[in-house]
């Protein structure tokens, strides 16, 4: 049941975002190279929110060489100078959470519940997560009469998409502070604005000039010069596969560390002897967070083949209570995805899935009812689905679910590891037979009935969802290069 009829724009509570139009490089804001703007577009109401300026070459070029200079300074610094900047950041991060959630709700989407408990807080729980382990880290091992020192990287370009930005900026700012790397930020073009508040952020917490820097615009006119850029020593790219590629194929030359947290098409594995009620239910829900615009989306339930009928029963009802609306409703689950581009995709992929002959249990093409203005999508459920359908092997980014039978628990790895994509996994069941299908899927994260995210985990994926890791000691390590010194404890 849809519990909103909104007729009535957004309103936008708090003061707009400062510094639009100007970048952060040196520690100044600074007017771009050139005068190319973009709309960030509210998704709930289609209206503008604000224009952002848009960078090119010579912007990267200016960034890159400020996080040039402040790389001689900043990689000698040490460890409790790095702490005691972490802690300020942390401090000025936290005080500032809700202006942060606030601004991803308005630019992609979330419900303001999410906005709040999930998305800053995951941005908060990476900066935590890079002042752990820096706290602990031994830069330098002895090996014998070798020293093996650990340095940072350089200076790093960091891509990120919309549907999770502060995680994805956290996960990739926090530990290239704690190491002593200097960086560029290009955010997603669709959602910048939690990103100029990030900078507002780093430069109050006292930052120093030219570690950070921000430039805003699209993939082609600032993503790929700084992934190009030959005074850049890596790039963590965190988007599409298409764009993941791209990115490395424009680094190649310089011979630059890549890397890639890109696409998925989750398997979730319903053993025989799960609560079937309980565990549906919930993975409808968990499928539809964020509107299904996650990377790691638990996208294609697999269940037992002789009762896919009762599961899609279940998955339907569970998906009919999804409460789709106003973002700044308390009761609202999802809200818009995130751009008309989106919902376009979103819908054509929905028709596809009815042409090649899945069965539409609930949901379906166009908009939900009193819903007409805004990027909402109807939660949607197909079941008798094959693995070889577009449905099933598609990244299909919003709340659609496919149910795919299985035979048995071979059978159903087998499906699980049938795609070309492997970040994440989930399994129900009993606990030992969970286990065992966990150690043969061919994903970089596998979760055990209804286990969450793990911020000091490693976070990553097999095959086409990427290479690396990011979160964590080992997200920490992908900013460290290894110099070793021989003769140095003789
Ligand atoms: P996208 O690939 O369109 O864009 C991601 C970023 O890359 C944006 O900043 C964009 O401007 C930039 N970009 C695009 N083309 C580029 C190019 N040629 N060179 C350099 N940069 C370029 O992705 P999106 O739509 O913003 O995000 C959704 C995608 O991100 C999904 O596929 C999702 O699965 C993936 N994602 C992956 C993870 C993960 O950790 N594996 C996390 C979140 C999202």
């Amino acid at each position: 049941m849809l519990s909103l009829q909104r007729k009535r724009p957004v309103p936008c509570r708090r003061k707009p975002v400062d510094h639009v139009k100007q970048f952060y490089i040196g520690g100044q804001w600074v007017a771009p190279r050139t005068d190319t703007t973009l709309e960030v577009i509210n998704p709930a109401t289609e209206q503008p929110i604000t224009s952002i300026a848009m960078g090119g070459a010579d912007d990267v070029d200016a960034a890159v060489a400020a996080a040039k200079e402040a790389f001689e300074t900043f990689s000698q610094t040490t460890k409790q100078e790095r702490l005691d900047l972490l802690d300020a950041v942390i401090a000025v991060y936290t005080r500032r959470m809700e202006e942060l959630a606030d601004v991803i709700s308005q630019e992609m989407g979330a419900p303001l519940s999410l906005a709040r408990a999930a998305q800053a807080v995951a941005g908060l729980g990476h900066l935590g997560t890079a002042r752990a382990v820096l706290a602990d880290f031994e830069f330098d091992r002895p090996m014998g009469g070798t020293l093996v020192t650990r340095e940072p990287v350089g200076v790093c370009g960091l891509i990120t998409p919309w549907n999770w930005p502060l995680n994805q900026i956290a996960c990739k700012v926090g530990p290239a502070l704690a190491t002593g790397c200097t960086m560029v930020l290009k955010p997603s073009e669709v959602a910048p604005l939690n990103a100029i508040l990030f900078a507002e952020i780093l430069d109050e917490a006292g930052v120093p000039a030219g570690v950070f820097n921000l430039v805003n615009g699209d993939g082609l006119g600032v993503g790929a010069p700084l992934s190009a850029h030959p005074d850049v020593d890596m790039v963590s790219f965190t988007g599409s596969t298409r764009a993941g590629i791209e990115v490395a194929r424009a680094a190649a030359p310089t011979v630059k560390r890549v890397a890639q947290e890109l696409g998925g098409k989750s398997a979730n594995i319903i053993l025989d002897d799960a609560d079937l009620k309980a565990v549906i239910t919930r993975d409808v829900g968990n499928m539809c967070t964020n509107s299904g615009q996650s990377c790691n989306a638990p996208s294609r339930m697999l269940v037992p083949a002789a009762r896919m009928d009762e599961a899609a029963a279940i998955a339907a009802e569970a998906a009919r209570d999804i409460v789709v609306g106003d973002p700044r409703e308390e009761t609202t689950r999802i809200g818009p995805v995130v751009s008309a581009t989106q919902y376009g995709r979103i819908q054509q992929l929905i028709e596809k899935g009815i042409g090649e002959g899945a069965k539409l249990e609930v949901g379906g093409p166009g908009k939900p009812e009193g819903l007409e203005t805004g990027y909402f999508v109807r939660p949607t459920v197909f079941s008798h689905v094959s693995n070889e359908m577009t449905i099933a092997r598609e990244e299909i980014f919003g709340p659609v679910l496919v149910l795919i039978g299985y035979e048995d628990d071979d059978d159903a790895v087998r499906i699980a590891n049938d795609t070309l994509y492997g970040l994440s996994g989930y399994i129900s069941g009993s606990a030992d037979r969970a286990k065992a299908v966990a150690r043969r899927l061919r994903t970089g994260n596998v979760h055990l009935n209804g286990a969450g995210p793990d911020f000091n985990a490693p976070f990553g994926g097999y095959r086409q969802s990427g290479n690396g890791r990011e979160w964590g000691a080992l997200g920490f390590e992908e900013y460290l290069e290894t110099k070793a010194i021989m003769g140095y404890n003789a």
